[in-house]
């Protein structure tokens, strides 16, 4: 990076190249979804839609006696945002407790909607910070309901609710 110039200048350029980063990210992760598949035999499921959209995911979801995540996947089709996410979802929450998976939704869904989100405080952790790749839909309400389509259909399948709808 180019470090001579104004301050103001460098500070733009570093938001270029963080958009293009999460770009990146996101498609990686639209083409190439981590955890795609349907398990042998499904403890628990729920199917999500978003008719705005025209997604629809599955979560499948596999919870041992210590109400701890032991495996998740999902199969599902819609824009890359949607796809992104539930890959995402996926690998963050394989191995946290219900009540984190929980937690860590609520976060998103604040990221995903307010302006002034912190991540600092005190319940910022890693896996708010890899998801804050998708905070970019703030900008566009209507693909809110996208990034957080999975989310809902995991908290569903937890809850043992067989279908969401984001309508
Ligand atoms: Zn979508």
């Amino acid at each position: 990076m180019q470090g001579i110039g104004n301050g103001k200048g460098d500070l733009w350029l570093m938001l270029d190249e963080l958009r293009e980063l999460y770009q990146e990210v996101i498609l990686d992760h639209g083409k190439n979804p981590r955890n795609f598949r349907r398990p042998d035999k499904p403890k628990r499921e729920a199917a999500g839609k978003n008719p705005l959209c025209g997604d629809q995911v599955v979560v499948y979801v596999d919870v041992d006696q210590n109400d701890c995540i032991v495996d998740v996947s999902f199969l599902g089709k819609g824009c890359a945002i949607s796809i992104a996410s539930a890959s995402m979802m996926t690998e963050i929450v394989k191995g946290k407790s219900i009540a984190e998976a929980k937690a860590l939704f609520d976060d998103f869904r604040k990221m995903c909607t307010t302006d002034d989100f912190d991540l600092n405080d005190e319940n910022s952790d890693e896996e708010i910070e890899r998801l804050q790749v998708l905070s970019g839909v703030r900008q566009f309400p209507v693909r809110v309901k996208c990034a957080t389509l999975a989310w809902h259909a995991l908290d569903a399948a937890v809850d043992g609710v067989d279908e969401i709808s984001t309508e």
